[in-house]
């Protein structure tokens, strides 16, 4: 996946703004990569639909390059679609919280149980394992080993008690021994069927569970979304377990999960070993698919500038191509902010080492700007027309302002362009001519 978007990153470079047109290739490459991560078609196309809606009409942030910025809004789709938020495990208020584990043999539910005692007992919390497939004696034995491995307790009877009865005494047992966390492990099929899904019912009916949590292998691809929303539909769980993400996995379970059941992921595994389970961060997971964190983090902190900076009173003004010097002063100055942090120059790739000269050079070049806009009058900094009709104003700029008239006249015209980029940004095309400065 994340090499399929950098095809989608490479074609914006050069471009100035993130346009319907030049975003068509790119957003093809993205829904391709999507693809290719074994995400659903409707799942890559209502996305990329979101990425293109938001990409078109997002305001340009100076100094941002477009192809950074839809690294950004692809990175925000990718949480939103993940769930957004952390899914922390719900704990019972009173009594010892119940966790049943479902899903379908060898997906990693016998291991999980283990991990997750081994989880929560690092929280502090007593864990206690039910051995709820009665019918292979190996199954029961795996859990016991786990059990001893993690050192937490686990409650087994014969292979002739039905799953429903164990799981009924293993709560008793818990209950009487004032044990937190009560995790049962299940007998899963090779494929869903009658028997597993009524089995299941009865368990759950038995224990009332605060969290029935499906737990699905991530190499399955979309076919791991199709099992939790049948799970859900069928006896209602609370969430996912996604388990061998450290395997050859295409990513396109973790993406699609949330979207098409409706439930989250809560927690992933990532290894055989006992430490090797996880909560689900969506933040962290898109972040990983787009291995792009120190773009995520300069887009960020170039868009707290312009916050500062009002942005929305500056979008209704180039709205209005009300754009002026004042706006441009303020435009300048916060992106030259971001600019002399070294640092948040050193994160943007393909720059490379700003030196300090580079530096100190558009530091000055910043202070000969200001040296002109306020060498204005309030009228032009307002109506940048006047200057542009005026020979005799920008010759008066020039000499209160101890610069050259042709810097004036530079200055002017930058604005101008200034105006129809951001016009063109936000799709009102009309009367986007730049104005001939008349001699
Ligand atoms: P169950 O049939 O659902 O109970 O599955 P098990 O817990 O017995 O696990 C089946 C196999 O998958 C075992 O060999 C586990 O070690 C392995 N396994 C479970 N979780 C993970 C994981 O997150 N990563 C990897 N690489 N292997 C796992
Ligand atoms: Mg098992």
């Amino acid at each position: 996946l994340t090499s399929g978007l950098e095809a989608a990153w490479n074609k914006l470079k050069g471009e100035e703004v993130l346009t319907k047109e030049n975003i068509v290739e790119p957003m093809r490459d993205i829904r391709r990569a999507l693809l290719e991560a074994d995400v659903s078609l409707l799942v890559a196309r209502r996305f990329v639909q979101a990425v293109s809606e938001q990409a078109v009409g997002v305001g340009l942030i100076r100094g941002v390059k477009p192809d950074q910025q839809l690294v950004k809004i692809v990175h925000d789709e990718l949480v939103k679609l993940m769930g957004g938020e952390v899914s922390e495990l719900v704990f019972a208020k009173s009594g010892p919280t119940v966790i049943l584990l479902a899903g379908l043999q060898g997906v990693g539910k016998t291991t999980v149980c283990a991990k997750l005692a081994y989880y929560l007992k690092k929280q502090g919390k007593s864990c206690m394992l039910v051995a709820g497939d009665v019918y292979r004696p190996a199954a029961i034995d795996q859990l016991v080993i786990l059990g001893e491995q993690v050192d937490v307790p686990v409650y087994t009877s014969g292979t002739d008690v039905k799953p429903s009865d164990i799981a009924k005494q293993g709560l008793e047992e818990a209950i009487k021994k004032k044990i937190d966390v009560v995790i049962v492990d299940t007998a899963g099929r090779l494929q869903i069927n009658k028997a597993m899904m009524d089995e299941l019912k009865e368990v759950k009916r038995a224990l009332n569970p605060t969290e029935v949590l499906l737990v699905v292998d991530a190499m399955t691809g979309q076919e791991a979304a199709a099992l939790v929303t049948t799970f859900n539909l069928e006896i209602g769980i609370t969430g996912a377990i996604l388990t061998k993400l450290d395997g050859d996995s295409r990513g396109g379970a973790a993406l699609s999960v949330k979207e098409v059941s409706g439930k989250p992921i809560k927690l992933v595994g990532r290894g055989e070993r006992m430490e090797d389970l996880e909560p689900f961060y969506p933040n962290r997971m898109a972040g990983r698919i787009l291995g792009m964190g120190d773009v995520l983090s300069f887009v960020e902190k170039a868009q707290e500038v312009m916050r500062q900076e009002d942005a929305e009173e500056l979008q209704k003004k180039i709205m209005s191509a009300k754009f002026d010097f004042n706006d441009f002063l303020k435009q300048t100055r916060a992106v030259a902010r971001m600019g002399s942090m070294t640092r948040v120059i050193g994160m943007i790739p393909g720059m490379g080492k700003v030196t300090p000269a580079q530096i100190r050079e558009a530091e000055k070049s910043l202070k000969i700007m200001e040296a002109m806009i306020e060498a204005m009058t309030p009228e032009e900094r307002e109506k940048p027309e006047l200057l542009a009709e005026s020979p005799a104003r920008r010759e008066r700029v020039a000499q209160d302002s101890g610069k050259t008239e042709q810097q004036v006249s530079q200055l002017v015209a930058q604005l101008f362009q200034m105006r129809i980029r951001m016009k063109n940004l936000m799709g009102v095309m009309e009367g986007g001519s730049i104005p001939a400065l008349s001699n």
